[in-house]
């Protein structure tokens, strides 16, 4: 690597800067990834205000890094906070599980994360600034298409895991990535240096440390992380006795949350919600398992130049041109890349998911090539799927995606089903 590579890093307020590429010292506790227990595997630190304890690259809390600097910069934050742990343990444990001691079965997170202020209570008490990269916590989701199930009646409140006033009762829990970059490289086959190397590279030289410190193999990464819900005893999900109903959701946010009807994100995302509530009822468990991971992890920049493109095309919006257009603007069709995305269920003891709710060969093949057995596969039912959305299903059936029904042929793909710009 050459050294003009590496931008020259702004001066902080009050104070030499704060460089990351020489070697921690002894004060560093040591990691051994996939270690059986938390002791023999070690706290990740990635504090920075005691730079001599960091044993990782990267900061804490995924992309919110970036706005703890600005806080600190605003003067709004002091850099030596420490975080006040008192009363935040999880509302359920999680594990341990056989899965959290091979250090490839989990190579994205850290399976210790919720309980850091348990197991590593002596070095925490020592001055080590140690913090949580999971939080587990209760909740009640109240969602209007699970009002509206009610009242057609398919769904029916128990007070237990759905209450009479339509609101559901949940566990759940926020995961920040851990990503350990041997594990990371063999997942995506290629090797440790050349992920390292593209990582710096493609951040704009963000963390020299991916280059120089060749002894730090785990890196907190600035992306966004995942949330889990668990409708009914979390406890159950590592049972494979106890029938699973799983999702896992990549984030949309113009379905999602403002209910756009150019795909049939939230229509899926509701309807896995009211087969988890179903299961949970029937003595079973519910999951899902949400991915930040926006426009097929490209964006939302890069996701309505995509929409702009096909709804312009000559021909109008037709299936047969929906992976190409998306292609045309970002270089692929997908970023998503499922590799990474089992170990959140390996995280929880999961070894059979009897009904996954999802028609995803990705997801599907990530996850069961990862060694955890799918049963029944369930299809988002044709009546919750939104007419301009019809075009992106259509699409998806003919590259692969799981559907007990037809698949459309290259005449129905050729079809413009898409709305206009202008409606
Ligand atoms: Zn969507």
């Amino acid at each position: 690597m050459s050294t003009d590579a590496v931008p020259p890093p702004a001066k902080p307020p009050g104070g030499h800067i704060r460089l990351t590429s020489h070697s921690a010292g002894s004060d560093a506790p040591a990691l051994r990834w996939g270690a059986p227990t938390a002791a023999e595997r070690g706290p990740l630190v990635g504090t920075t205000t005691k730079r001599a304890h960091r044993n990782v690259i990267g900061t804490h809390s995924g992309a919110y890094g970036v706005y703890r600097a600005l806080a600190v910069a605003a003067g709004k934050l002091s850099r030596e906070h420490r975080a006040d742990l008192t009363n935040t343990a999880p509302t359920d444990i999680i594990g341990p599980h056989p899965q959290w001691a091979d250090p490839e079965t989990i190579v994205s997170l850290d399976p210790w994360g919720a309980m850091v202020a348990d197991v590593f209570a002596r070095e925490i008490a020592d001055g080590v600034d140690i913090r949580p990269t999971i939080a587990v916590t209760k909740a009640q989701v109240i969602l209007p298409e699970v009002h509206d199930a009610i009242g057609k009646a398919r769904l029916i409140p128990d007070g237990r895991v759905l209450l009479g006033n339509g609101a559901a009762q949940v566990t759940k829990a926020a995961i920040e990535p851990v990503w350990y970059l041997p594990g990371v490289a063999r997942r995506f086959g290629c090797s440790e240096t050349d992920l390292r190397r593209a990582l710096f590279e493609e951040t704009g030289g963000m963390y020299p440390e991916l280059v120089t410190r060749s002894d730090l193999d785990v890196f907190l990464p600035p992306i966004g992380g995942q949330t889990i819900y668990v409708f009914g005893d979390p406890r159950a999900l590592a049972d494979p006795g106890v029938e699973l109903t799983a999702r896992v959701h990549d984030e949309c946010n113009g379905s999602d949350v403002f209910g756009s009807d150019i795909c049939t994100c939230r229509p899926y995302l509701t309807h896995a919600i009211e087969e988890c509530i179903q299961g949970a009822q029937r003595g079973g468990v519910g999951l899902v398992a949400y991915f930040r991971k926006e426009g097929r992890a490209l964006g939302e920049v890069t996701k309505f130049l995509v929409y702009n493109a096909r709804k312009r095309q000559a021909g109008g919006d037709t299936a047969d041109q929906y992976f190409a257009r998306t292609e045309c603007v970002a270089g692929v069709q997908d970023m998503r890349f499922q590799e990474l995305m089992p170990d959140v269920l390996h995280w929880l003891g999961i070894r059979k998911i009897h009904r996954f709710v999802s028609m995803s060969n990705m997801k599907y093949d990530a996850i069961t090539g990862s060694g955890i057995e799918i049963g029944e596969r369930v299809s988002i039912p044709d009546d919750l799927i939104p007419a301009d959305a019809q075009v992106e299903i259509d699409a998806k059936m003919a590259a692969g995606y799981y559907t007990p029904g037809q698949v459309p042929g290259a005449d129905e793909l050729k079809k413009p089903k898409g709305r206009g710009l202008h409606g």
